[in-house]
């Protein structure tokens, strides 16, 4: 009698740990960890899961599901990257569903809406089937295709995947359609010349017979052998490509097809089009600077050591990634490169395909879930052939790819805060999951910035990573020269115009004169244009937030960054009726509106997320400027990320105040890299840059860092203030949200939990407290703040945070609240 097995199953829910099913003896053979699994759960619904484990324990609750059917041949998903989602869900406190969730593209997470149909080579000839199975055909018959769930209703019985593998093994259907419809490759339709055509003789008697009546389709021929060059007789050519080259339409295509000229042939495309290398990374001479910084990196990898490589904007750390990752190529070994945001990849992926070609694998947010999955697929395929993806590129959720022979971490930018996901579980931080990624498969990893966090700094200057630095652009030209405008001053003896200083209007001049370009940056973050009323100071706020409206020229209309509402611009005070209602503050659009004003024959270009939205346009933004159409480009941080432009004279900062005087604990150091970051843009390939800080407290300590281009002063203040607030890298974080509609409710589970946090941890929690923004989308928030040591204990002092919270989330009267764990929030 064999034992009954059992599998743990993790599914792609925001519930904690796995479920037990048992696995029914037919199955057992080829159960396996990380293979997807079908299972029920509820009454009807089905699921996609993931073994997590198997054993002979039987679990103690009353009913146990079978385990229904097994999706994978071999292991979709390792036990390393379950080790991995089980530490994140530790380290974050959320659970590995939520990380599931995160990690799999959807695609490959299927549910009872999993479709089956027939078999394409299936020939309606019936082969001993049973009376289940024949009514399952019968009704695929009449309704082309249907779901599991439709199926189990049909015959009756909960356990249908037994009997729709019972059909796809005697060829009858194919399941998963979903995964099949959805992975279907690209069709693209192609032309080859008949055989008839291949002999120059053969091939100009065609010409003269169509010369005479059918000239179009002569075009078409002349376009193909035109385009085939040598090798008409096994050339294909896209339909795409043949139309717009020859500028006919379709149907001559489809006529000499008829006439038996051109055999047209469906061929499936790869999404990934094959990019050859131009140049190989051997065409690269370092300077000394970087054969240097090499060097070191290579000795603190022995060290196994992370690298934190500290090299001023320009200073050609690229280029050094580039190395490193040709030296794992040679080996025969894959690259994990992330980056912050889509929009610093396009220089990027341009930048390594040019060396690397189609090794190199782009994952991201803007590809749709197809494109996701194949990616995914494709990585998972990893053999180490010539054109596998040898560098993984991607954003923070490129580092739940499959890695099946890594050999190197790089995070550029690492100081970003977009490697950060604060909205939904697990909010992890990329950067440093990518840390935990390198050590778990025992290779090195680089953390890259011209200004890195502090926390990071405080790293490498404790000797956990070794510390290497460049101080010098690969250009020699010198770092961009930081000038400062008073507004005060300016202000008071009347030299603005709008909102530039008399110094921003001559330099930008000066620049535009010599043929310059020029960057305005202006930060989201900063207020940007609000009513208010100059007789009671009233100002228009969101019905369901708690946060004034914003003003939208595009629109006109006044609009909310939290909850999308908007409204018509009010004419009169809703409180005193006064119709002296003006507009405060001033945002990227304003300036915008401005420019034409004092540069009447600038062109100007504006990127922000509102012009942003549309798929390319930030290509199509970043490309006009970069052909000089566009003289002055207005942005927000967007405009800050590591582009690499040639040829901008001037940037102009137009308002450093509110960046700095914003209420966050970071906002000295993200400040200091605000300015410097956005300056670096600054500069000619042999002409100094010229960089206008706008601000009324020109002598702020911030402010005169980043003119000297002093980030080890920045550094040495704030990790001053730091331990003296115990803040990071001396304690360690977790901020608690509650939200919920009812406000007494959730300002009382607020009190409730943060009594429990206090009387364990004492002298370590702050508030409750409101946060920022009161209400988001009609929800109270409320705010408790937990600041840990790190020594040891504070792992478990995390857990009991996260036991506490489902505990006040079980009292009666609070489980409407929801409640929200932040670990290192940023
Ligand atoms: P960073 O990434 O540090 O900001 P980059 O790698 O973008 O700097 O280099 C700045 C500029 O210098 C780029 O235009 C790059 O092409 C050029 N550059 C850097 N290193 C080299 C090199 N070894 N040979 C030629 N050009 C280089
Ligand atoms: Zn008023
Ligand atoms: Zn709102």
């Amino acid at each position: 009698m064999e034992e009954t097995l059992f599998a743990e199953i993790l599914l792609p829910l925001h519930i904690p740990g796995c479920l037990t099913y048992r696995v029914p003896v037919v199955l057992a053979g080829q159960m396996g960890v990380g293979k997807r699994v079908v299972v029920p759960l509820g009454k009807k619904k089905k699921y996609t899961g993931i073994v997590k484990r198997l054993h002979t324990i039987p679990p103690q609750v009353p009913t146990i599901k079978y385990v229904e059917a097994i999706v994978d041949e071999k292991p979709l998903v390792t036990e390393k990257e379950l080790q991995l989602w089980e530490w994140i869900a530790e380290y974050y406190l959320c659970f590995q569903g939520d990380v599931m969730q995160a990690a799999l593209p959807s695609v490959l997470k299927l549910q009872s809406e999993t479709r089956i149909t027939f078999h394409p080579g299936f020939d309606g000839e019936s082969i001993d089937l049973s009376e289940k199975e024949l009514k399952v055909m019968d009704a695929l018959l009449s309704n082309e295709d249907m779901t599991l769930s439709d199926i189990a209703s049909l015959v009756d019985q909960q356990k249908v995947w037994p009997l729709v593998k019972g059909l796809v093994d005697k060829g009858v259907i194919i399941t998963n359609e979903e995964i099949t419809k959805k992975f279907k490759p690209k069709l693209i339709n192609t032309y080859r010349l008949a055989n008839d055509y291949h002999t120059e003789e053969s091939l100009h008697a065609l010409f003269d017979k169509l010369a005479g009546k059918a000239y179009k389709q002569l075009e078409a021929v002349m376009t193909f052998v035109r385009l085939a060059g040598e090798s008409i007789a096994i050339h294909r050519i896209e339909q795409s490509v043949l139309l717009k080259e020859s500028k006919v339409k379709t149907t001559v295509l489809n006529a000499l097809v008829k006439k038996g000229v051109f055999i047209k042939e469906i061929i499936e495309a790869s999404r990934f089009e094959s990019v050859l290398p131009k140049k190989p990374v051997s065409s690269i001479t370092l300077n000394d600077c970087q054969v240097n910084a090499l060097k070191a990196i290579d000795s603190a990898f022995l060290e196994k050591k992370p690298v934190l490589l500290h090299g001023v904007t320009g200073s050609g750390k690229t280029e050094i990634y580039i190395r490193l990752i040709q030296q794992q190529i040679d080996r025969r070994q894959q690259t994990l490169y992330l980056l912050p945001e889509i929009a610093l990849t396009s220089q990027i992926i341009n930048r390594l395909q040019y060396y690397f070609g189609d090794k190199v694998m782009v994952y991201h947010s803007g590809f749709n879930e197809m494109e996701r999955a194949e990616v995914w697929q494709r990585a998972a395929a990893f053999t180490g052939a010539d054109n596998d993806p040898f560098v993984l590129l991607g954003a923070r959720s490129a580092l739940f790819l499959p890695l099946r022979n890594p050999g190197l971490v790089i995070v550029d930018e690492e100081h970003d805060t977009s490697f950060k996901q604060n909205e939904a579980p697990p909010r992890y931080n990329a950067r440093d999951v990518a840390i935990v990624i390198a050590k778990m498969f025992n290779i090195p990893v680089i953390l890259g910035s011209a200004t890195p966090a502090v926390e990071s700094y405080y790293n490498a200057e404790t000797g956990k990573y070794a510390l290497i630095e460049i101080n010098k652009r690969f250009s020699g030209v010198p770092m961009p020269e930081i000038m400062v405008a008073d507004l005060r001053k300016e202000r008071k003896n009347k030299t603005m115009q709008e909102h530039f200083s008399s110094l921003l209007v001559k330099k930008m001049k000066e620049a535009l004169n010599d043929d310059e370009q020029i960057i305005l940056f202006q930060n989201r973050r900063g207020f940007s244009l609000r009513l208010f009323c100059t007789q009671c100071g009233w100002t228009p706020e969101c019905p369901h937030c708690d946060v004034s409206l914003t003003y939208h020229e595009y629109i006109r209309k006044i609009k909310c960054h939290y909850c999308g509402y908007s409204q018509s611009v009010p004419t009169r005070c809703e409180v005193c009726n006064s119709a002296e209602v003006k507009m405060a503050g001033f945002g990227t659009e304003r300036i915008e509106n401005e420019l034409p004003l004092i540069f009447p024959d600038a062109k100007v270009n504006r990127m922000d997320l509102e012009t942003t939205r549309k798929k390319h346009a930030y290509a199509k933004i970043f490309e006009a400027f970069e052909t000089r159409e566009t003289d002055i480009l207005v942005g927000t941080q967007m405009v800050s990320k590591g582009l690499d432009f040639d040829n901008v004279g001037v940037v102009g900062i137009m308002n450093a105040d509110n960046m700095i005087n914003f209420p966050d604990f970071r906002s000295f150091e993200r400040s200091f890299m605000q300015i410097t970051q956005v300056s670096g843009r600054a500069g000619r390939k042999n002409k100094r840059g010229r960089v206008v800080i706008q601000s009324s407290n020109p002598d702020h300590d911030v402010i005169r860092f980043a003119i000297n281009n002093d980030y080890q002063a920045m550094y040495k203040s704030q990790l001053m203030e730091r331990k003296q607030y115990r803040y990071p890298p001396f304690f360690r974080i977790v901020l608690i949200t509650l939200k919920g509609r009812d406000r007494s409710n959730v300002n009382k589970a607020a009190e409730y939990l943060a009594a429990l946090l206090k009387n364990r941890l004492p002298g370590l929690v702050l508030g409750p407290e409101y946060p920022l923004v009161p209400r988001i989308k009609n929800q109270f928030l409320k705010q408790i703040m937990v600041k840990l040591p790190r020594d040891k204990d504070s792992g478990k002092k995390k857990s009991f945070i996260l036991k506490a919270s489902e505990y006040t989330n079980k009292q009666i009267d609070y489980k409407q609240v929801r409640i929200i764990l932040n670990v290192d929030p940023y």
